[in-house]
């Protein structure tokens, strides 16, 4: 077993810091910021698809940031978030990530306070208009201007469409959003223009198709390969040109704590997160991969990884082994919810994302374990009155009114 954060990798780190200086010294690679942090981490750098700017191969998502409450999204713990954000960056992270909806509207405010102090100037900023709440072409400028307010800066570098799909597309063309994109980037507001997406592929050519973007952001990781825009959406998008952000590269924490069956499989010379990483890094198409992170470890470990990845850095047989861990995962049959919280909250008060997660524990971690967790929800399964209000918000497509039938029956 190798503990990855002691042994020689802060000498490894030392050496490869010397030669990288060495390099830029003599003009042989191009260092964007400094990039060795307090811990000696060299942060790697990625084309941006045709865009001209270099992105870190991390980039820090701010859709899961510490909170004082659990039960209150908006109540982030902002001295302990500013902090992690700022190491980020510290270590050579250049791209931060948020959006309107995240913690209740508060990710964009705390972000904002983070990159105050000259961290603003330090990192390139990513944030998304919640199409969903556009009526009227009038929508984007009043909606992109709150965002700038609430971000404390007069531009956003990476502005996305939120989360598009075949009906969102419908309002993109009724409310002229390309038009829209098109003013802001002439005005300077935004740099460039891209669109988060949770369809399936056909859609995702489509949009791809429909106007000159300069990036994209797709959920993908090791077992999503044709779920959503998959490994052939990926290679589409690269192809034309458009930077890829990735996003929930560990399924909302599924790919880090795997079940039994899959530990098997994983050797125990990287940890679950850092295998699914790999795989993803592995990718030359990829070229930026966002972690939502929620404590300082995690940024830490990340920075770690992050430092370590290159392109074409998996054997056949580490892609072999990827492909087996994903067999297991797809026998499971467990619901595909990524606690994104979309869904919520529930008029009748099921705590959607936390019974899924008791599910799928009866599929990982046996029937004792996941009880233990159902018999903590306030409100059970048979609390859901088919109302599929919910249903229309998930980007996973659950059928989740459908699914807490089911769920009645196995923990009745
Ligand atoms: S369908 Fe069920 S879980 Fe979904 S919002 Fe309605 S009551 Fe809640
Ligand atoms: S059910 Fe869907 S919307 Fe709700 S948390 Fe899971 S993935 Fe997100």
């Amino acid at each position: 077993m190798i503990f990855p954060r002691f042994g020689k990798q802060h000498w490894v780190n030392q050496l490869v810091c010397k030669k990288t200086a060495d390099a830029h010294s003599k003009g042989k690679i191009h260092i964007q910021f400094c990039t060795v942090g307090k811990r000696g981490y060299v942060m790697q750098y990625r084309k941006f698809g045709n865009t001209g700017v270099e992105v870190s191969a991390l980039g820090f998502g701010a859709m899961r940031l510490p909170v004082t409450d659990p039960s209150d999204s908006k109540s982030i713990d902002e001295k302990e978030a500013v902090r992690m954000i700022r190491t980020a960056i510290d270590n050579g992270v250049n791209y931060v990530d948020t959006a309107y909806p995240y913690h209740g509207g508060m990710s964009e405010v705390v972000v904002g306070k983070a990159l105050q102090d000259g961290y603003r100037e330090k990192t390139m900023l990513a944030t998304k208009l919640p199409v969903w709440m556009v009526q009227k072409e009038e929508d984007f400028d009043r909606i992109l201007n709150e965002q700038l307010e609430k971000l404390q800066t007069d531009h956003v570098d990476f502005y996305l469409l939120h989360a598009l799909n075949k009906d969102r597309w419908k309002t993109v063309e009724e409310c002229h959003l390309l038009k829209k994109l098109d003013e802001a980037k002439a005005d300077g507001r935004i740099r460039f223009a891209g669109f988060s997406f949770h369809d399936d592929l056909n859609t995702f050519k489509e949009i791809v198709d429909a106007f000159h973007w300069d990036f994209c952001q797709i959920q993908f990781n090791y077992i999503d390969l044709e779920h959503q825009a998959g490994m052939q959406g990926l290679k589409y998008a690269a192809s034309k040109g458009l930077g890829v952000v990735i996003m929930e590269p560990l399924l909302g924490g599924k790919l880090a704590v795997p079940p039994l069956q899959v530990q098997k499989v994983l050797p125990d010379t990287k940890t679950p997160v850092e295998w699914a990483l790999d795989f993803l890094w592995n990718l030359p198409e990829v070229s930026l991969m966002l972690s939502g992170m929620s404590t300082m470890q995690q940024t830490q470990d990340n920075l770690m990884y992050a430092d370590r990845s290159h392109i074409g850095m998996l054997s056949g047989e580490d892609v072999a082994m990827l492909g087996k861990a994903k067999h297991i995962y797809d026998t499971m049959a467990i619901v595909p919810c990524t606690k994104c919280a979309y869904c919520m909250p529930c008029p009748f008060g099921l705590d959607i994302p936390k019974t899924f997660e008791a599910y799928n524990q009866t599929a990982t971690k046996g029937m004792e374990k996941a009880k233990e967790l159902y018999d903590t929800l306030e409100k059970k399964a048979d609390a859901c009155r088919k109302c599929r209000r919910c249903e229309k918000e998930c980007p996973q497509h659950i059928e989740i009114s459908q699914i807490m039938t089911d769920i009645v029956k196995v923990f009745a």
